[in-house]
């Protein structure tokens, strides 16, 4: 019988597999792809965050002319960010895989029972999985692991990208446009709808990425609306797409519950809620928070009388700390805000975010800051930014208070 069985295998399951086997247990996989099947996201970064952890040869490609347009205002963001290499991170942890010998099976979870010293996934076939822990990374919409009743209408984050050749330039040469929230593309009636913005970059040899996004709307901002702006803004600039080399289609939650942290199974990645829902950034929390859980589950397993349940608190208590749920609410707070800002106020809102030290900011995006770190930078941003922003602020804290006195009494 394995230790651990980690369903599913994108990024959150081959990082958590290897993280585990290193600590000594013995993992067993189980996806309905084989583990060798290529991720499908591209998936950014800011360099530093790789940096800190000492996996910065995982970058794809580096910029360091990173641009925020937030109506008139340029803002250099003097940040290096990075896309990741995902075929080398896959083939990194795969090889892990195989050379500790996990064993990979295919087939789709579908239900798991618990006994006092071993878990038993099902999967779609019939077969029957045993192990002491079972680790659900099996994404947003996980297999196995039960979440709290929803508190809000979930928001989703929604682009579409195409990577080719244009016309012209989209972007500056060499350059990487995080947020480029210009609307001045739009018809006037459009502009009064929900906003999105470009996220672009320069892959090199003429070839560029554009994406129109919405950061997060409920319900998810239709794709045929994206295609349609995307379009509508190259060719504002006189910029038509000439080559497509890959169309990317985007839709993820941002605000999904919390998972229910009394149940037996553990959660990681998507299926653990672990996306910032301010961001909808998780790759660097992944690899930042992934070698504690690791640690925190092979400790609990070293007792042989540890029950799944146990295990699994354990597991928990390390990825939802209290500080951590507090921070969470501050989060989910700011995405309140942010959906709630009409176009104008989102490009105050970030041109005085991004005017901030970037530390401050850094921080708030990778969810590296302390609670009062973050509380500090709020106060500041509020201090700093226009009247209208202000006000949604001020109103959010009635229309949203829940969150905010969650994150205090949590
Ligand atoms: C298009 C897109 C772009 C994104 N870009 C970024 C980005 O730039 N930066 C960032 O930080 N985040 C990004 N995200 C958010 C987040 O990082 C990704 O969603 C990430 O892929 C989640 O990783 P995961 O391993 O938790 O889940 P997934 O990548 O969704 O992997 C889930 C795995 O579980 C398997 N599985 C599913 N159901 C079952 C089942 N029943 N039984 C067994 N296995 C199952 C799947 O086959 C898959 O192997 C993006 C998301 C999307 C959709």
């Amino acid at each position: 019988m394995a230790d651990v069985l980690v369903i599913g295998s994108g990024p959150a399951g081959l990082f958590m597999a290897t993280a585990l086997e290193q600590r000594g247990l013995k993992v067993e996989g189980l996806s309905p792809v084989a583990a060798t099947e290529h991720w499908p996201n591209t998936y950014g970064i800011w360099a530093d965050e790789l940096e800190a952890l000492g996996m910065e040869a995982f970058l794809w490609k580096r910029w360091q002319k990173t641009t925020a347009y937030m109506g008139d205002n340029t803002i250099p963001l003097n940040r290096d960010y990075g896309l990741i290499d995902r075929e080398k991170l896959q083939g990194h942890w795969l090889e892990q895989s195989n050379r500790h010998g996990i064993r990979w099976h295919v087939g789709k979870a579908v239900n798991v029972t618990h006994g006092p010293s071993r878990s038993e996934v099902t999967d779609a076939q019939g077969n029957v999985y045993s192990a002491r822990l079972v680790v659900d990374t099996s994404g947003h919409s996980p297999a196995l692991v039960k979440r709290l009743p929803t508190m809000k209408p979930i928001a989703y984050q929604a682009a579409y990208g195409i990577v080719g050749r244009f016309s012209a330039p989209p972007v500056e040469p060499g350059q990487m446009v995080l947020m480029d929230y210009r609307d001045d593309y739009l018809p006037v009636p459009e502009k009064k709808l929900p906003p999105t913005f470009l996220y672009a970059m320069d892959f090199g040899d003429d070839v560029f990425f554009v994406e129109e996004t919405s950061l997060a709307h409920v319900p998810g901002i239709p794709m045929d609306t994206l295609e349609r702006r995307l379009h509508q803004r190259l060719a504002h600039r006189g910029v038509k797409v000439s080559e497509t080399h890959h169309v990317e289609r985007c839709l993820f939650p941002m605000n999904m519950p919390l998972p229910d942290l009394t149940q037996a199974a553990v959660g990681f990645g998507g299926a653990a809620s672990m996306v910032h829902p301010a961001t909808g950034y998780m790759q660097g929390a992944l690899l930042r928070r992934g070698p504690d859980l690791a640690k925190a589950i092979a400790q609990s397993l070293e007792s042989d009388r540890t029950s799944p349940k146990e295990a699994a608190q354990a597991a928990w208590q390390i990825l939802w700390s209290e500080d951590r749920l507090r921070k969470h609410y501050l989060y989910s707070f700011g995405l309140e805000n942010l959906m709630d800002f009409k176009t104008r106020d989102l490009q105050q809102f970030f041109t005085t975010f991004f005017g901030l030290e970037q530390s401050q900011w850094a921080g708030f995006l990778a969810d590296t800051s302390t609670l009062p770190e973050i509380v500090q930078a709020m106060l500041v941003l509020f201090g700093r930014t226009s009247n209208p922003v202000r006000w949604g602020l001020m109103s959010s804290v009635f229309s949203h208070g829940n969150l905010l006195k969650r994150t205090i009494t949590t």
